[in-house]
């Protein structure tokens, strides 16, 4: 007998989307000077939400200024000051968190129950946890006096939208920096949002500034003269032009980039627990993770014993309509991402893999991709080398150790990885030769606002979170 799931749909009520949004310069929402403007959909249903704001270099130059002036005061407040807005700041995003819960899903496509239960969860536990720090900056191991930057330019993604601002705004404000934010093109609503949180919490105008827009503001934003500093989140290929961009300048710069994680499986691993790791590692948000484990690489004898329970789990996940309390894969995020997908996907098909997709429905409108998994994988193909960032994971086999943490170890990134084992000299042994910047044991994708994240080689430079997380946003005051 098999049993269905009723439908259990969030209420969308409690969102108050406006049909056009301005920018937010100087504590005010005010229209560009260009008055240029783009529309935001639903990639759900592909229904259009609202008119968005593209800025121009004359707004991202309005923003900056309004940022410098901003920080003359800003950076002078007493920590404890600084810590009393960014309390309320995450007090305020507690308060809201269904609405921000609910307005993200509806822009980005993601699961409610993520968003509800990780995504905005952990945005106000980072604002929590630096809001602590601001008064405790002489502890951040930059010496006993360390300051501020000065006015930081943010760039970030569309995968975890608050999340990101939240990586970047919280230790950028703790640290005593004013900011000019641009979030993603397709997911802008929740930083408009997170923009009327500033205004409810008071804080100082100018401190915050959020310029939505696409490339082109991106690019205003990194090549103004008076931004002090650049923090990125995004593609390696857009991280190498800011870099470039940057090299010459007194800018300081990080970069959070993409990555291709191996997930190891030994062959004593807790079989139950590791398919339901495997399952997170790379459909947990359709796949969207930049720490996703998107290389499984199993040892050769429970490759078999493991694929057919994978496969098994992986027919009973839900997809479709982000909104139901019920599903487990929601939308692709845009079009784009949806044909980028596509493409190497393909490229696994035309280079000999054999791809398997759950046999799940898709709703006839909107992005969508089943959870897919490619076998007869080698290290060559472009599906075991290339980020693909969608629900798409491949296997490859090892015999010993050695051969693991090499195959691991064979890619241009290294932002993550995951060992399932039950020894754990084992777990100590492998996560020391593995170049990544996070190495998950018997888990994956575990966020933690005191924990540093960040990469090793093409996956970028700089670290979020925790401690580490405040060397970005301060400058070294001598030791004595
Ligand atoms: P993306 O195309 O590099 O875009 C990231 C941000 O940069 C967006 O706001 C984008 O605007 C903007 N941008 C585009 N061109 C620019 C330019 N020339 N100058 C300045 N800014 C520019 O990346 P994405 O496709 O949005 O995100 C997916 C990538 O992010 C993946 O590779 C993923 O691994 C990575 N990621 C990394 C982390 C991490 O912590 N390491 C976390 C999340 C995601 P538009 O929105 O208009 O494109
Ligand atoms: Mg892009």
């Amino acid at each position: 007998m098999k049993f269905e799931y009723a439908p259990a749909p969030e209420s969308t009520s409690i969102v108050n989307i406006k049909p056009s949004y301005d920018l937010f310069i100087d504590g005010k929402f005010v229209a560009s000077k260009t008055g240029r403007k783009f529309e935001t959909i639903n990639p759900a249903t592909e229904a259009v939400l609202a008119e968005i704001t593209e800025a121009s270099d004359a707004d991202v130059d309005a923003a900056v200024k309004a940022a410098r002036s901003a920080f003359k005061s800003w950076s002078k407040l007493p920590g404890t000051e600084r810590a009393k807005y960014i309390y309320r700041i995450a007090r305020i995003i507690q308060d809201r968190a269904r609405e921000i819960a609910v307005l993200e899903t509806l822009n980005n496509g993601k699961p409610i129950r993520e968003s509800r239960d990780v995504d905005i969860p952990l945005v106000a536990a980072h604002f929590f946890h630096y809001a602590g720090w601001a008064d405790k900056l002489e502890y951040a191991g930059m010496g006993p006096a360390p300051t501020p930057h000065g006015v930081v330019g943010q760039i970030i993604p569309w995968n975890f939208p608050m999340l990101m601002l939240a990586w970047k705004i919280a230790p950028a404000l703790a640290a005593g920096n004013t900011v000019v934010l641009k979030p993603a093109e397709t997911t802008s609503l929740t930083a408009l949002l997170f923009a009327e949180i500033c205004q409810q919490a008071e804080l100082p105008d100018g401190v915050v500034n959020i310029v939505t827009g696409a490339g082109n503001t991106g690019r205003a934003i990194v090549n103004h003269p008076d931004i002090n500093k650049i923090a990125f989140t995004g593609s390696t290929e857009v991280g190498r032009m800011i870099a470039q961009a940057a090299a010459g300048t007194n800018k300081k710069l990080t970069l959070e980039l993409g990555g291709k994680a191996a997930n190891i499986v030994f062959d004593d691993a807790p079989i139950a627990q590791t398919v339901e790791g495997i399952v997170n590692g790379i459909f947990f948000n359709q796949g969207h993770v930049c720490c996703a484990g998107s290389r499984l690489l199993v040892q050769e004898s429970i490759h078999d014993e493991l694929m057919a329970l994978l496969y098994q789990r992986l027919d009973l996940l839900r997809v479709g309509d982000p909104l139901d309390k019920n599903t487990d894969v929601g939308a692709i995020n845009s079009a784009a991402q949806l044909a980028k997908i596509n493409e190497l996907a393909a490229s696994g098909d035309a280079e000999g893999a054999h791809r398997w997709s759950a046999s799940c429905a898709l709703p006839a409108t909107g992005f969508w991709f089943p959870p897919t998994v490619f076998t007869n994988v080698s290290q060559a193909h472009r599906i075991a080398r290339e980020e693909i960032f969608g629900p798409v994971l491949s296997v490859l086999t090892f015999r010993t150790p050695d051969e693991a943490i090499a195959k691991a170890n064979n890619t241009p990134y290294g932002l993550s990885a995951g060992i399932w084992t039950e020894k754990g000299s084992r777990i100590l042994e492998v996560a020391s030769k593995l170049r990544a910047g996070v190495v998950w044991a018997n888990t994956f994708n575990k966020f933690d606002p005191t924990s540093p994240f960040g990469g090793y080689k093409e996956s970028g430079y700089g670290r979020e979170g925790g401690r580490h997380g405040l060397e970005a946003y301060l400058v070294a005051s001598k030791h004595d």
